[in-house]
């Protein structure tokens, strides 16, 4: 899939960063899917503001641009605070991690991407901080450094990973609440689509939404920036609108897979069905041999590939079926005929 479809925020121009803050939903009512996780956030975020306390920390974790970062602001919205956003990469001291946890408000959400980025020691500095609301900082260096300790206001921490299986146990266990975002069904992609292009103000018509949605790879993300790429094919080639024949036309000439498959995707499937000649493979031998490590194999690629079914999981390993082969073009050997 185009470098395009992952698009990174943090790169994004003013005109941008202005369409994706306008289309990200602001409540839960207007959050599509993960039925389950909304209905407990609901209830914490409702019981929380009851007793007029921090919410408990929460984990999100889960492939990118499913929605982690729009869930935290939706928490800060609907607790009626505010979220300071930060990253794993970012925090690389813990006096930057002073700074942000010193001038929050009561109850205010903390957000950190990337949690699992985080450096051991700024890590470790967490704990205390979300343990009891204290630090401890260092005033001075040499002979006359010493530590005074610093009360903070109580506020909830929201840490989002891709890789839950990189955080630490003890950092695991001071999140209370713990939610895995799943991808998204075509259906409710669909609805998504409906509604940014409602939001954006172009009209776009159900089979066209249905069929952006398919090829969103279960991503809003994707879903999202394929609405915005196909809008510009539909205002220069066409009328403006989004009818199917756009649509197509649109996802045929920005190469976008029919399953909405990306690069690293094919690669998996390819070496499977190449290298290991369509045979169970254990994640650590896959792994190398896609130079990836077996934890982003298994928590941000496999999921995709195993809902769609071109993936299994055996008891010898991992498996390639057949509409990985007739999706790739290669012929299916015998042994999966029979
Ligand atoms: P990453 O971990 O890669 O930063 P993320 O999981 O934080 O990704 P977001 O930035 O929250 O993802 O979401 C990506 C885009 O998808 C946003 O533009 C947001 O508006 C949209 N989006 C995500 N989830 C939903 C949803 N459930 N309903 C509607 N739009 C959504």
């Amino acid at each position: 899939m185009p470098e395009f479809l992952h698009p990174d925020p943090d790169n994004f121009s003013d005109e941008e960063l202005f369409q994706e803050e306008k289309i990200r939903p602001q409540s839960f009512d207007d959050f599509a899917g993960q039925r389950k996780t909304l209905e407990n956030l609901e209830i914490f975020v409702a019981a929380t503001k009851n007793r007029g306390a921090a919410l408990d920390h929460v984990l999100l974790h889960g492939p990118p641009g499913l929605g982690k970062t729009t869930l935290a602001h939706i928490i800060a919205n609907e607790l009626g605070v505010s979220c300071k956003l930060t990253s794993g990469p970012v925090l690389d001291k813990p006096g930057s991690l002073a700074g942000l946890l010193t001038n929050l408000e009561e109850n205010d959400v903390l957000f950190i991407d990337e949690i699992h980025r985080l450096s051991p020691i700024v890590e470790e500095y967490l704990y205390s901080a979300m343990e009891d609301y204290k630090i401890d900082i260092m005033l001075e260096t040499g002979p006359n450094a010493r530590s005074v300790q610093i009360a903070l206001n109580p506020f909830t921490l929201i840490g989002a990973t891709t890789r839950s299986g990189m955080l630490t146990k003890p950092m695991l266990a001071r999140f209370g609440i713990q939610n895995r975002l799943e991808y998204y069904t075509t259906e409710l992609l669909s609805t998504i689509i409906e509604r940014s292009a409602r939001v954006l103000g172009v009209k776009i018509y159900k089979d066209a939404a249905f069929e952006i949605a398919k090829r969103s790879r279960g991503t809003p993300r994707i879903a999202n920036a394929l609405l915005r790429r196909v809008r510009d094919f539909a205002e220069i080639k066409g009328n403006g609108e989004i009818d199917i024949k756009i649509a197509k036309y649109a996802l045929d000439a920005l190469n976008v897979d029919e399953y909405g498959l990306d690069e690293m995707d094919n690669k998996i499937m390819r070496v499977m069905i190449e290298n290991f000649r369509g045979r169970p493979v254990g994640i650590s031998a896959l792994a190398t041999s896609i130079a990836e490590n077996p934890e982003t194999l298994e928590e941000v690629y496999e999921p995709f590939l195993i809902q769609e079914g071109f993936i299994i999981r055996t008891p010898r390993g991992r498996e390639v079926t057949e509409k990985a082969y007739k999706h790739l073009g290669i012929t299916v050997p015998k042994r999966l005929d029979e």
